[in-house]
């Protein structure tokens, strides 16, 4: 939804108080669309707390204040496993808040470092209209583009998200490279792992290879990990209470690690942070939060749940 239709609809369903959450690069807009709100007579209710992505919503803060609404920008919804969108006690309006960038520009400059002639392209919410522009000019040029399937949590075809590469994986044996149409690497890492990739970054306004992990280097750097703390006792478990985050596996990492003689003891947060874990006497912790928080904690230790599996093999 574009942020005029978002706005429409606050003024068409006659809400009096909608809640406005974004991610920490939007924060100058979001003081922008609150006036506009004022001007529209709806009474804005800020949300301070940068948002990480769709699956951080503030729909139950937002409705015991009072609100009716929410309108979430930067990210598109979040499919949860049961295959519903997150978010569903209020209104909520998801503005991706779409930037238009040309970057025709950058692939007549940079395309030719591209050895690869089948291209599978993906991207974020902010350059799904991008796409288009982008495989044109790849299929126009001696290249044969792909667009990127459908994830498992979002429904844009080609769109991927910090903990969902399902749309990179639909097209892996079609296609001999990725192309990721975006900035930043937190995104394209993840892609990175199951096949080479290159960046198309309106940033940075350049066309580079990402080096970064295999999947079968970032396990075995998980188990490393596990390993180190195979003879430890007492282990935490990091579970969160939004529910749209994977948490759903937190009795499994319990039973698991309890199968292998462990003392567990579940920690239950909304936002995680390292600095809350201390004093517990506790050095090693399993993620059920965001998978992408695992390289986060620098004092302690802290793995995905499927880096336990190789508790199995070095079972005594
Ligand atoms: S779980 Fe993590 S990677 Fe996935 S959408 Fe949420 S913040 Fe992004």
């Amino acid at each position: 939804m574009e942020l005029e239709e978002a706005l429409d609809k606050v003024e068409r369903e006659g809400y009096e108080s909608v809640g406005l959450q974004g991610p920490a690069g939007l924060k100058g807009e979001m003081l922008e669309i609150a006036e506009e709100l004022e001007d529209r007579g709806v009474e804005p209710l800020l949300l301070a707390e940068a948002t990480f992505g769709g699956c951080d919503l503030a729909d139950h803060k937002v409705e015991e204040l009072g609100g009716e609404a929410l309108v979430h920008l930067g990210h598109s919804p979040f499919y949860l496993g049961s295959g519903e969108v997150s978010g569903d006690n209020i209104d909520v309006l998801h503005v991706p808040y779409r930037l238009d960038r040309d970057f025709v520009p950058v692939l007549e400059e940079e395309a030719d470092r591209i050895e690869e002639e089948k291209l599978g392209v993906l991207t974020t919410a902010q350059h799904t209209e991008n796409v288009d522009e982008v495989m044109e000019w790849l299929n126009e040029n001696g290249f044969d583009a792909v667009r990127g399937g459908k994830g498992s949590r979002v429904r844009n075809e080609g769109q991927v998200l910090g903990c969902d590469a399902g749309a990179a994986l639909s097209i892996k044996d079609e296609v001999d490279a990725f192309l990721y149409v975006g900035s930043g690497k937190f995104h394209p890492e993840q892609i990175a792992r199951h096949g080479k990739t290159y960046v198309l970054d309106p940033v940075q306004n350049n066309l580079e290879e990402l080096e970064a992990l295999s999947q079968d280097e970032y396990l075995q750097q998980q188990y490393a990990r596990v390993l180190k703390h195979k003879d430890t006792e007492n282990w935490g478990v990091i579970a969160t209470i939004k529910e749209q985050q994977p948490g759903t596996v937190v009795d499994y990492v319990k039973d698991k690690l309890e199968e292998h003689g462990k003392n567990v003891h579940v920690f239950v947060g909304d936002r995680i942070m390292e600095s809350d874990f201390k004093g517990f006497d506790i050095d090693i912790f399993v993620n059920t939060a965001c998978p992408r928080m695992v390289d986060d904690f620098e004092d302690f230790t802290l793995v995905n749940p499927e880096a336990l599996n190789v508790l199995d093999e070095v079972r005594d």
